[in-house]
């Protein structure tokens, strides 16, 4: 099933599905490659094409051993193609899902790595605004590093900005997953190069809890924790490692370190987490869609169903899965307004030492009631947050200049 891309390239294999189109394993000039091929209604989309080719020099100038590089772009009849450096190996997400958490020293390394891609982009000028585990490949060719860790890049920069057009996210109602996302967007600021620092440490916190610090339940809920809410420590965490997710937390983004800076301060903690096993940690109670009845004082459900929809892991060389269609950052549905009245209220995610009590369930109705005041703000913020999608899409090129430190066009 060999196909053609441009003159140069052949799609030999699907290796895998995204929200963006298909990615293939091909052959071109200099040896094997990765293809991506974009959906063909984003194909066929004139202004998107524009783009595509107006974002070349901020998506062909990376190179760096910890980003995915973008070798080349195809523009030819329908196809819209990048072609990349082909990894052969598997995301951080298809990782995760497996090992449900990784030992520190691992989650550390790999976090290291992608601060050092992260370091190398923004000082190109490139912010990645789409930094998660789904964007994160992990060569399985690369020398093993820190706690069995491969070798990390990098992927998919300056696409999500590309597929991000107001008209596309009005028609389609797509809106990126939440739980990366810095609180500055959700207040519809620009994303600067901290933003990427913001989801890098809420990935770096995944790696060790097994959840997002402010994922879960509603997306509202979500967007609102990232601007009101603090994360409680993970139990048994190494308090310097502790220091550094906070204050890469923190709300103000002049307040998060810098790429490079955290890449140097995570490499310090190696040593120190040798042979840590990974944290004994669970995943805090959901939020129930609906309150349950006070008679009942039934716990809330687990929030297995997405978990186990997103298993189902595609190895990125040909192997045992053709291919996968696993929802990523474009998946997420913006709420009607009627969920957004009457719909779930969030939890903070209070981590829970491994066999510790659930809270009981009277506690639990209470806080959800106290909760439900804040309900309101959620829709506002949810607004503030298309508003900043749209501002992405339409602060491009000639309309204004883009700041200092964001994704640039200019070649
Ligand atoms: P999208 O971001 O559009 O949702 P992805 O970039 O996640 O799509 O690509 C979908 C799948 O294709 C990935 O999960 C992975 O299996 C495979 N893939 C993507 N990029 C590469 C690459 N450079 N090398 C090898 N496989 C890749
Ligand atoms: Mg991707």
């Amino acid at each position: 099933m060999a196909r053609k891309i441009g003159s140069r390239y052949t799609a030999h294999q699907i290796l895998g599905r995204g929200s963006a189109g298909t990615v293939w394993l091909g052959e071109g000039p200099d040896g094997p490659v990765a293809i991506k091929l974009l959906r063909e209604d984003l194909a066929s989309d004139q202004e998107l094409v524009g783009r595509f080719v107006q974002e070349r020099t901020a998506l062909l100038g990376l190179e760096h051993p910890n980003v995915v590089s973008v070798r080349d772009l195809v523009v030819d009849g329908n196809d819209l193609a990048l072609v990349m450096d082909l990894v052969r190996g598997t995301d951080l997400r298809t990782r995760l899902e497996r090992e449900r958490r990784l030992a520190p020293e691992a989650a550390v390394a790999i976090a290291a790595d992608v601060a050092d891609g992260l370091a190398a982009a923004h000082a190109a000028g490139v912010v990645h605004r789409d930094v998660k585990p789904e964007n994160v490949l992990l060569d399985m060719q690369g020398p093993l590093g820190p706690g069995g860790a491969h070798p990390a890049l990098l992927t998919d920069f300056g696409v999500a900005k590309l597929i991000d057009s107001p008209k596309r996210t009005r028609a389609t109602k797509i809106i990126g997953t939440p739980d990366y996302l810095a609180p500055e967007i959700v207040e519809g600021l620009p994303p600067r190069a901290a933003v990427d620092i913001y989801a890098l440490a809420t990935v770096l916190y995944e790696l060790l809890a097994g959840f997002t610090p402010f994922g879960g339940g509603h997306p509202g809920a979500v967007l609102r924790r990232h601007v009101t809410e603090t994360v409680v420590p993970l139990p048994g965490i190494p308090d310097e490692l502790w220091q550094l997710i906070v204050q890469c937390l923190a709300k103000a983004p002049a307040s998060r370190l810098r790429a490079s800076e955290l890449a140097a301060r995570l490499r310090e903690l190696l040593p120190m987490l040798t042979g840590m096993p990974p944290l004994d940690v669970d995943e805090p109670d959901t939020e129930p869609l609906e309150e349950p009845p006070a008679e009942t004082g039934a716990q809330a459900p687990a929030a297995g169903g997405e978990r186990a929809r997103r298993r189902g892991a595609v190895p990125l060389v040909p192997g045992a899965r053709p291919d996968s269609n696993r929802d990523t950052h474009t998946s997420m549905r913006v709420p009607a307004p009627d969920e957004l009245a009457g719909g779930a209220l969030g939890t903070a995610r209070v981590p829970r030492a491994s066999g510790a009590p659930r809270p009981g369930s009277a506690r639990h109705r209470a806080a959800a009631r106290r909760r439900r005041v804040t309900l309101g703000i959620a829709g506002a913020v949810l607004v503030a947050a298309l508003g900043a999608g749209a501002w992405w899409a339409t602060s491009e090129g000639d309309q204004a200049p883009p700041p200092a430190n964001s994704h640039s066009t200019a070649p």
